[in-house]
């Protein structure tokens, strides 16, 4: 099994909805989303996937979440904007970018900071 990782920062801020301690106030992070592909074969370029499909799926929210307000951004507006709804966000997003194809997502991993992160995979 071969696997390829791209990993993006974007820096935003959001509150959690609902969370009984400092979590419930406003506050940013310098986020990471990191994107892990899987295949069992390579492509005629030797390749499970381009890193460049994954950094195309990844850029149009890395655009519009920099510098913002997650809790005001679609779906953050509706579904708390925690490490782990956004790794399922990220994951659902680059999943359908690479469509049906041999390569697919295993992992999406979103970092708040240096040492923590939460983590997306289907079972
Ligand atoms: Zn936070």
């Amino acid at each position: 099994m071969y696997e390829v990782t791209v990993e993006q920062p974007f820096s935003a801020a959001h509150y959690l909805k609902d969370y009984p301690g400092k979590c419930a106030n406003v506050h940013g992070h310098n986020y990471r989303v990191q994107v892990t592909v899987e295949g069992e074969d390579l492509d005629q370029l030797g390749m499970v996937v381009e890193f460049e499909v994954i950094k195309q799926a990844l850029k149009p929210w890395m655009d519009k979440f920099d510098h913002g307000f997650l809790n005001e951004i679609p779906p953050f507006d509706m579904v708390n904007p925690s490490a782990e709804n956004l790794a399922k966000f990220f994951y659902d997003e680059v999943a359908r970018a690479i469509g049906e194809s041999t390569a697919r997502v295993c992992c999406v991993r979103v970092f708040e900071t240096e040492k923590c992160s939460a983590a997306y995979r289907p079972k």
